[in-house]
């Protein structure tokens, strides 16, 4: 999928979106969890050269600064979304623009796993990305909205080509 190439991928979202169960699915080997401080959890995985790096955001200022350690050398953003829980949409898309707006995020590509698409009560896709309005705002950036379903792994391939294919 992504050849001999290493590249660095963070994985972040608000809690319980659906993170754990992604990485689970995708049966990437953990190499590491680490504790750089409390109340801070990095998960850091490994797929062949693909690092990922992956913690929860979500009221959590104080630790802001600290995640920034982990932006540099970045190829790859992901960002997921509990979609069936529209009462955090806002929420998400608060956190997902205060990341992609720092300098060193600039240049990243930006996957959006619209998660939960098995719920009946699931926002689609393209409703998702409408709310987050990523057409007006990433007028620079490569982006891109893909329903998935965690349990099933449904849509999860399809975002690791995107990238791979996104990405020199
Ligand atoms: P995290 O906090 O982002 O790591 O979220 P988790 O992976 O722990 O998932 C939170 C909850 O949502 C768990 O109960 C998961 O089983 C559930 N979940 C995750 N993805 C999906 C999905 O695509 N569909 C459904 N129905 N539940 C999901």
């Amino acid at each position: 999928l992504f050849g001999s190439r290493e590249m660095k991928i963070l994985m972040l979202g608000l809690d319980n979106a659906g993170k754990t169960t992604i990485l689970y699915k995708l049966k990437l080997n953990r190499i590491k969890t680490s504790t750089p401080t409390v109340g801070f959890n990095v998960e850091t995985v490994s797929y062949k050269n693909v690092k990922f790096n992956m913690w929860d955001v979500g009221g959590q200022e104080r630790l802001r600064p600290l995640w920034r350690h982990y932006f540099p050398a970045t190829t790859a953003l992901i960002f997921v979304i509990d979609s069936s829980d529209t009462e955090r949409l806002n929420e998400a898309k608060e956190e997902l623009y205060s990341i992609i707006s720092e300098k060193e995020m600039e240049n990243v590509v930006l996957l959006v796993w619209a998660n939960k698409q098995d719920l009946k009560n699931a926002m689609k896709p393209q409703e998702v990305s409408d709310f987050l309005q990523l057409s007006e705002n990433l007028k620079n950036q490569l982006w891109c909205v893909i329903g998935s379903n965690a349990l099933s792994g449904q849509g999860l391939l399809e975002g690791l080509s995107w990238i791979s294919n996104n990405t020199s």
